[in-house]
């Protein structure tokens, strides 16, 4: 690798450490004096994604990535969340040591992911994922989520509801009342 500031041909390496999945180099120019780092990884052999309409086309983090973005924008995550669990994925992707992979089952774990990290995200992956045809659907999956938060809140979850809104309707009771009034008194045959 050529000296970036310089362009040299030549460095000598003057530290190396491994690093989680590859070696990472620290150089000087042998011209200039200047140092910098490289990072040395093994380039996994293709992954392809099996489309819905069976055509193949090859795994690309990148659009991986820009799936999720959307799905997170101006959503208050922090630094790095989006990046990482695309980084995830990806490696529990390469873990499988498939050659193949149904789009489908990246898209349910991305799912899984967003729902531990950001209601909001999730709805709004899901809504273009799943393709919600009518309101009704939307509402279901709010519905999940709403009841899934009353009984366990991930730590790492932003509130669906402001913190009152949720604690009226579980205290109200609403849904038991309004399900008794649905089923009715029982009647014999
Ligand atoms: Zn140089």
């Amino acid at each position: 690798m050529n000296c970036p500031y310089c362009h040299y041909y030549d460095s000598k390496v003057i530290d190396s450490r491994d690093v989680n999945d590859g070696i990472r180099r620290r150089r000087q120019c042998l011209s200039c004096g200047s140092r910098f780092t490289t990072y040395e990884r093994l380039q996994p052999s293709g992954l392809f994604v099996i489309k819905k309409d069976q055509r193949r086309e090859e795994f690309s983090k990148d659009k991986l990535l820009t799936g999720i973005r959307k799905a997170c924008e101006k959503r208050p995550l922090p630094t790095g969340a989006v990046d990482k669990l695309a980084d995830d994925i990806e490696a529990e992707l390469y873990r499988m040591g498939k050659p193949e992979i149904p789009s489908a089952v990246i898209g349910d774990m991305v799912m899984e992911r967003l729902k531990n990290l950001d209601y909001i995200a999730y709805i709004r992956f899901a809504s273009v994922y799943r393709q919600f045809t009518d309101i009704t659907a939307l509402k279901k999956e709010i519905d999940n989520l709403v009841s899934d938060e009353r009984v366990s809140l991930p730590t790492s979850q932003l509130p669906l509801l402001p913190a009152e809104e949720l604690g009226g309707v579980a205290k109200s009771g609403r849904r038991s009342r309004k399900w008794k009034q649905v089923v009715g008194p029982k009647t014999n045959k």
